[in-house]
C-alpha cells in the first residue's frame, strides 16, 4: 500500500519517488516509503482546503468530531504492540518506552476528545438589551511539522487538537520515522473522519515541509522540531501572516539543592540527562548541584551512567537505544570536542561503545561532564544527545540565576526536602514547565510550551485546544433603536 494519503485515498508520490526507512541500531533498511515533494503537498493541501469548506467536519456538531477522536484513542491501544514495534524500529528507542508513548498518544486524543464538546463559548454581560457572546471556530487548513524523537507523540499533540477544533490538516512527520505516524493516519480513517480532512505528505523538511508553511491555502502552522528550522518556518509564515505555533528545543536545568533525597535525585537525573539517549527536548541535560553535594553526586551520576545498557530496542535487557542517525552522532560527538576544547573534564562517557555488537548502530556513551560553567557552549546549546553538563552553586538565588541563564526555556526541575523553597524557587524560573522532586512527567492536561527561545503557543491543555481555534465576539442589541449621532 502507498503511504501518502491525499484527499481520503492511499496513494504514491506523483513524481515516483522512494525512500528508505533506516533502522538507527543496525543501519539496516526497515521499509521503503514514498517520499513527497511540492506537488504532492500541493494536492494534499487543496484536499484539505475543500474539506474544510465543505463543512461536514468544520461544521458538525462537537460531538461528532469527540466521537472520532476517543474512536482513534481506542484503537491506538488495540494497536499498541504494533505501533510500538515499528517506533522502535524507526527511532532506536526501547520498546518499554514506546509502548509508553503509545499510551500517552492515546491519553492525547482521549483528553481532547472528552473537552471537545465541554466549551460553548463565553456570554459576556453587557446589560439586559445585549447578548454578547465569545465564540471559537476552527482555524481552517493546518500545516503539521513533526520531529523524529517522539514521532507520533509530537504529531499527536498536534493532530488531536486540531481534529477536536473542527479543523483540516496536512501532517508530515520526520522523514527519518515516518511509520507510526502512517499507521495513526490509518486509524483516523477507520474511525470516520470524511476525506480531506487528514492527509499525510512524507519527505524532507526542506521540500515538503518549506512548501507546506509557505503554501497560500494554509492558515495556520504547528511545529515541533529545531531552532534554526524554526526561524525559517516564521519566514515563510510571515507573507500569509499565517498562524503559527513553535515547539523548539530546550537546554533544561536540573536543580539539586543539598537536601534533596540523593539517591532519588541521582536516580532521575540519570533519567532526565539519558532518557532515550538524551534526544528529548526536555532532557536534564544541564545539572546545577549545590557544593556541598557536588563531588558526592557526580560520582555516584558517573557510577549509574556507565552500568547504563546500551543495546537493540527490541531487546527488553536493553536501557538506551542508539542516536537516530549516523549524521546526528556527528553533531553529538562534535560537540565532545567542543566540550574538550572548553576544558571541561570528563568524567565518564566521552566516545562510541566497544562492544563489536554495537558497531553497526549510532550508538555514544552516556557521558558526564564536571567543572562546567554557564559560559561554554557546551553548557548553553542542545546537544540532544546523552551528554550531561554539572555546574557548582552555593546559593539559593545562584541557582536560580544559573537555572535562568539560557536563551531557551522549556523545562526544568529541581529537588529539595525544603517545600516553601521548591515553591519559591519553581516561582522565579523561566521555564515552560517545572518539576519539583521529579523529572520529565508531562500530562495531557497541563500546557506545554516553552519561554524565550523555546518558542510560543502551547501544546496540551486547555490553551492546546485554543491553537487550534479563532475567538469571535458576536454581539447582538435586543433592542435596536435609532443612536442620533448624527443629527441631519
Ligand atoms: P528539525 O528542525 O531538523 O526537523 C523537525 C521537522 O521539521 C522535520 O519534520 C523536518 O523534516 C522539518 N523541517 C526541516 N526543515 C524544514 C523547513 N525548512 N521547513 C519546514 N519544515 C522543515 O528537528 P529534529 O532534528 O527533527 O528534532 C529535534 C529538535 O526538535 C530538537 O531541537 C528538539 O529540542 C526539538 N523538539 C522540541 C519539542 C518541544 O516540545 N518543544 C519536542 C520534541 C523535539
Amino acid at each position: 500500500m502507498p503511504e501518502l494519503f491525499v484527499d481520503g485515498e492511499w496513494t504514491g508520490a506523483v513524481h515516483g519517488a522512494r525512500r528508505d526507512v533506516v533502522n538507527p541500531f543496525d543501519a539496516s533498511v526497515v521499509q521503503q516509503v514514498d517520499d513527497a515533494d511540492e506537488a504532492d503537498v500541493d494536492l494534499a493541501v487543496r484536499a484539505a482546503r475543500r474539506a474544510f469548506d465543505r463543512g461536514d467536519w468544520s461544521d458538525a456538531p462537537t460531538r461528532e468530531r469527540a466521537d472520532v477522536l476517543l474512536d482513534v484513542s481506542r484503537f491506538l491501544l488495540r494497536d499498541q504492540e504494533e505501533i510500538a514495534h515499528v517506533e522502535t524500529l524507526d527511532t532506536g528507542k526501547t520498546l518499554a518506552e514506546a509502548r509508553i508513548d503509545v499510551e500517552d498518544v492515546s491519553n492525547a486524543f482521549r483528553y481532547f476528545g472528552e473537552i471537545a464538546d465541554k466549551d460553548g463559548g463565553r456570554v459576556v454581560d453587557v446589560g439586559p438589551d445585549v447578548l454578547s457572546r465569545v465564540t471559537h471556530h476552527p482555524v481552517g487548513v493546518c500545516a503539521l511539522i513533526a520531529p523524529w524523537n517522539y514521532p507520533l507523540l509530537q504529531a499527536s499533540w498536534k493532530v488531536a487538537p486540531a481534529l477536536a477544533a473542527g479543523n483540516t490538516f496536512v501532517l508530515k512527520p520526520s522523514e527519518t520515522t515516518p511509520l507510526s505516524t502512517i499507521h495513526m493516519i490509518r486509524l483516523i480513517a477507520e474511525a470516520g473522519a470524511p476525506a480531506g480532512v487528514a492527509n499525510l505528505v512524507l519527505g524532507p523538511g526542506s521540500t515538503v515541509g518549506a512548501a507546506m508553511s509557505a503554501h497560500a491555502e494554509v492558515d495556520l502552522v504547528s511545529f515541533t522540531g529545531g531552532l534554526a528550522t524554526g526561524r525559517r518556518i516564521m519566514e515563510a509564515c510571515a507573507p500569509g501572516v499565517k498562524n503559527l505555533a513553535l515547539e523548539l528545543g530546550g537546554k533544561n536545568p536540573n536543580v539539586v539543592f543539598a537536601d534533596c533525597d540523593f539517591e532519588t535525585a541521582v536516580d532521575h537525573a540519570l533519567e532526565a540527562s539519558f532518557l532515550h539517549s538524551g534526544q528529548v527536548c526536555s532532557a536534564g541535560s544541564r545539572l546545577l548541584v549545590e557544593d556541598s553535594l557536588h563531588d558526592r553526586f557526580v560520582e555516584r551520576l558517573a557510577a549509574r551512567a556507565g552500568t547504563i545498557r546500551l543495546g537493540s530496542g527490541l531487546d527488553p535487557r536493553t536501557e538506551s537505544g542508539p542516536l537516530s542517525s549516523a549524521e546526528h552522532r556527528e553533531k553529538v560527538e562534535g560537540y565532545l570536542e567542543i566540550a574538550r576544547e572548553e576544558g571541561a573534564r570528563l568524567v565518564c562517557g566521552g566516545r562510541r561503545p566497544d562492544d563489536p555488537e554495537l558497531s553497526r548502530g549510532f550508538f555514544l556513551l552516556p557521558t558526564v561532564y564536571a567543572d562546567c560553567d554557564r559560559s561554554m557552549r557546551i553548557v548553553q546549546e542542545e546537544v540532544f544527545g546523552p551528554v550531561v553538563t554539572v555546574e557548582r552553586f552555593r546559593s539559593e538565588d545562584e541557582a536560580v540565576e544559573l537555572a535562568n541563564d539560557t536563551r531557551y526555556g522549556l523545562a526544568g526541575g529541581l529537588w529539595t526536602s525544603d517545600a516553601s523553597r521548591a515553591q519559591r524557587v519553581a516561582a522565579r524560573l523561566r521555564h515552560g514547565t517545572v518539576w519539583i522532586n521529579d523529572f520529565h512527567p508531562y500530562v495531557p492536561q497541563a500546557e506545554w510550551g516553552g519561554f524565550g527561545r523555546s518558542g510560543f503557543g502551547r501544546e496540551l491543555g486547555p490553551t492546546g485546544l485554543r491553537e487550534y481555534q479563532e475567538a469571535k465576539h458576536i454581539y447582538q442589541n435586543l433592542r435596536p433603536a435609532p443612536g442620533g449621532w448624527f443629527k441631519g
